[in-house]
């Protein structure tokens, strides 16, 4: 059996802030709570969530053999602020190239060091592309637990940090202790979201949430709708800013390979450009899933069309 310490040593050689391994099983526990929130429609237009409910539960569904699911994390804590002081605020890990194209070339490089390492291994990279439970693999991976926010929260980095996954066919020694919740009783994030979307500890209405009104839902924003978004025009990072976890997460120099922040971006800036100059600019970062029109017309809403 491949020991833990030395993929984790791989992770760490390539730029992840943290890696765990956790032991392929079907995640049955989860099979109710996640079954029950669909029922109550806490997903809103999400359909894509209703689909491969099988594969969800079962990675060894999605690579032939599977036996280990290997969790990294990058941090993007930064301490850029600024994006998020003035409306039209923006969630701080938009504010850069998208992090989706960046994991993956990480993990494959990983996976490909694994395979110098052990020989053939078959695998797969994951980062938010496929149906895969990634903050409960990372807590089986003993990288953290789910907060009252239903973020994954590492005791180092907090959550300001995105999540990937390779699964492989080659057993590794899993992380022997999981983290405990150490939210204890604090209820910060359920009292700073300003819609009241976290229902009960741990679990969202995400119709409710600014991230899915700014970011996911199909149907346009109402001028009524304004408030509810509490000036932000692409996610929302309150529930983590409060975060006492955060405030003293450490802080990372900037992503692996440089990319960029545009840090300081302003209403009048978004509000101004055109469709290709919006492309131009920010068509490799996360803003581009919510596209021009709706970032447009979500910013025109919250300053009233002054910016
Ligand atoms: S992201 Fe914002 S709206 Fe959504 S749960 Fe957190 S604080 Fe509430
Ligand atoms: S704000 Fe408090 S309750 Fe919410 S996730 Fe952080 S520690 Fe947990």
């Amino acid at each position: 059996m491949v020991g833990s310490n030395q993929v984790e040593r791989i992770a760490l050689d390539i730029g992840f802030h943290a890696c765990g391994v956790s032991r392929v099983e079907r995640l049955g526990a989860l099979e109710g709570i996640y079954s029950n929130w669909l029922g109550n429609g806490y997903h809103g237009s999400m359909s894509y969530m209703e689909r491969n409910f099988e594969l969800r539960l079962d990675p060894s569904n999605l690579v032939s053999g599977a036996k280990s699911v290997i969790s990294v994390l990058l941090s993007y804590n930064t301490g850029d602020l600024s994006i998020n002081i003035k409306p039209p605020r923006i969630a701080r890990y938009a504010a850069r190239a998208d992090y989706h194209f960046l994991m993956k070339r990480m993990l494959w490089e990983m996976l490909n060091q694994l395979r110098e390492c052990y020989g053939k291994v078959n695998g797969r990279a994951f980062v938010d592309s496929a149906p895969v439970f990634e903050r409960e693999w990372a807590v089986r991976a003993g990288l953290g637990w789910i907060g009252k926010n239903s973020m994954l929260i590492n005791r180092e980095l907090g959550s300001y940090i995105f999540i990937g996954e390779l699964i492989v066919d080659i057993e590794i020694e899993p992380n022997a202790r999981m983290e405990r919740n150490r939210c204890g009783t604090c209820t910060r994030c359920m009292d700073a979201c300003p819609n009241k979307a976290i229902i009960v500890p741990g679990v969202i209405d995400a119709r409710k949430c600014i991230s899915y009104l700014t970011i996911e839902r199909n149907e346009p924003i109402a001028t009524g709708e304004v408030a509810n978004l509490d000036g932000w025009c692409f996610g929302c990072d309150i529930c983590q800013e409060v975060c006492p976890w955060n405030r003293k997460a450490k802080k990372v120099d900037g992503l692996a390979q440089g990319t960029k922040t545009f840090e300081g971006i302003s209403a009048m800036q978004l509000a101004n450009l055109s469709k290709v100059e919006f492309t131009n600019q920010f068509g490799n970062t996360p803003l581009s899933r919510a596209g021009y029109e709706k970032i447009k017309r979500t910013v025109e809403l919250i300053t009233g069309g002054k910016p």
